[in-house]
């Protein structure tokens, strides 16, 4: 465990008085149990980010729920020299908003105003909840591009800020492909914060940084039309056959889809909600298929022999179960519930994903079970591109260095990974942006008190390097 102390900035209790003149006494939080918990995420998803961060913690948190009130924080900060660290749903799994220096958590659920649904663009504050910009936006006629499986409690904010691909990848892509994202509005921590507008391909440069470069104030983001989505398990005794229907279901783009998760029967016990869907022994799909093609395919899966074991035809809103929260990032979360000591890893695949992912569970026999999701990657000159699995393998933990050896095998193989188990930006598979998300820190943020040391790279002041606890620049 990390001690506290290093690298600990507190906030005195004359700050906090000041604190409460700007956003109310309720708003700040100093109580040692609760700051605890408004300083976690979801971080115990690695069992590596669990022992590295759990003894980090801000001094204190506020909650804010207007531009001016952040606005007025933010000064605070800045003329304190404060570490600031920005709270959404607090689902995201890499430590990404767990105080690394003390200092100041900033939750931001309070701005949850939707400020106009028009054209196919949503323009948005950053505090509201994915499942409540989703069903806004279906009643206007639109539906989300991209949402992530943590939909209930994650913010739009935090989504843009700390996510990557979800629901509807399958069709859209990942976050930062076809425009998504519109428009980014940030507020810069400044001695008198300015907001800054990122347009476009310019607003890359604040996707997916972790509230290191500006904070996210406004969002506007691309809508498609709405579907009538269909909800359809399939299973199957024999692993080749059921990966085959999948493949075929995910290449073909005249199957408008949302979701597509393939699992083997490893996973099937530990989503008990869903037992009565999944046989014992069968590996299963879920889908998400507009509603006009639902018959077809249940037909063509029958006649593969494959057992359709559920049909949820579509109604709005949504009500459980939702079969996309057992998929993307969830199935390491019932894996865990089942069987402790389980992790993952995030893989990009090619083609011949079913033969490399063999290999690899040859190399680690009974440590390794499959999940596939499939991502729409970009084509040229941005238009849509070629469906590509996406291995996120749940693994037996052993150690970091199994981890590590996977990986490094996986590499041998072909296969390009990204390491889920460091809350440091530079060492998660890197934006094409990054020179750029960089020189958009010091710019939003010059005293470099954005979320300190998540980003352990390029030029840093001296006052924020010493700032840092030392284990950042060992580990
Ligand atoms: C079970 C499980 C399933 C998941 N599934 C998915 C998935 O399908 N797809 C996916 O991409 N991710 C997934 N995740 C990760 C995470 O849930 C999502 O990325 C989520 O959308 C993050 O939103 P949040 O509001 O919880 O963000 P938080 O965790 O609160 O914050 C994430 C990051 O954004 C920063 N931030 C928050 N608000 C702002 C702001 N206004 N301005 C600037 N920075 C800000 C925070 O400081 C932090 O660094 C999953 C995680 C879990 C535990």
């Amino acid at each position: 465990m990390m001690p506290t102390t290093v690298g600990f900035v507190p906030v005195s209790p004359d700050l906090v008085a000041e604190l409460q003149l700007i956003v109310g006494h309720e708003h700040v939080i100093t109580a040692e149990a609760e700051v605890e918990t408004l300083s976690k995420d979801c971080y115990w998803y690695s069992p590596v980010l669990k022992s590295r961060l759990e003894a980090h913690r801000a001094s204190a948190a506020v909650k804010v729920a207007t531009v001016d009130e952040l606005r007025a924080v933010l000064a605070l900060a800045f003329r304190h020299d404060l570490p600031v660290t920005l709270r959404g749903g607090a689902t995201g799994n890499y430590g990404q908003c767990i105080p690394l220096c003390g200092g100041l958590v900033v939750d931001v659920t309070g701005m949850d105003r939707i400020l106009k649904i028009e054209d196919g663009v949503v323009t948005t504050e950053p505090g509201v909840r994915v499942i409540n910009l989703e069903r806004a936006v279906r009643e206007q006629g639109w539906e989300m591009r991209c949402l992530p499986s943590t939909w209930v409690k994650s913010t739009i904010g935090g989504f843009i800020a700390g996510g990557s691909a979800g629901i509807g990848s399958i069709s859209w892509g990942g976050l930062r492909h076809q425009g998504m994202i519109k428009r980014i509005k940030l507020l810069t921590l400044e001695a008198e914060p300015r907001e800054r507008v990122l347009e476009e391909a310019d607003a890359l440069q604040a996707f997916h940084t972790y509230g290191t470069n500006g904070v996210i104030i406004e969002l506007q983001l691309r809508l498609a039309p709405a579907r009538r989505w269909d909800q359809i398990a399939i299973t199957g005794p024999d692993w080749s056959s059921v990966a085959a229907f999948a493949t075929r279901v995910a290449y073909d783009d005249a199957i408008p889809k949302r979701l597509l998760s393939l699992l083997e029967p490893s996973f099937g016990a530990s989503f008990k909600p869903l037992q009565k869907w999944l046989p014992a022994g069968h590996a299963f799909i879920w889908l998400e298929v507009d509603e006009a093609h639902t018959e077809r395919l249940v037909q063509e899966a029958r006649q593969q022999g494959l057992h359709v074991s559920t049909v949820i035809p579509h109604h709005e809103p949504k009500r459980q179960p939702m079969l996309m929260e057992y998929g993307w990032n969830h199935s390491t979360l019932w894996m865990l519930k089942a069987h402790p000591g389980h992790t993952y890893l995030q893989l990009g695949m090619g083609a011949d994903f079913l033969e490399k992912s063999a290999r690899l569970q040859a190399r680690f026999p009974g440590q390794i079970h499959l999940h596939f999701e499939f991502i729409r990657g970009n084509g040229p000159d941005g238009k849509l591109g070629r469906v590509i699995p996406v291995l996120i393998p749940v693994i037996e933990f052993v150690s970091e260095d199994h981890l590590r050896a996977v990986i490094d095998y996986a590499a041998e193989l072909g296969i390009a990974g990204n390491n889920p188990h460091t809350c440091y930006l530079d060492e998660a598979a890197r934006a094409p942006e990054f020179a750029a998300q960089l020189a958009l820190k010091y710019q939003t943020d010059p005293k470099g008190l954005l979320n300190p040391g998540k980003i352990r790279s390029g030029p840093m002041p001296s006052s924020v390097r010493a700032m840092l606890p030392r284990f950042l620049f060992t580990t």
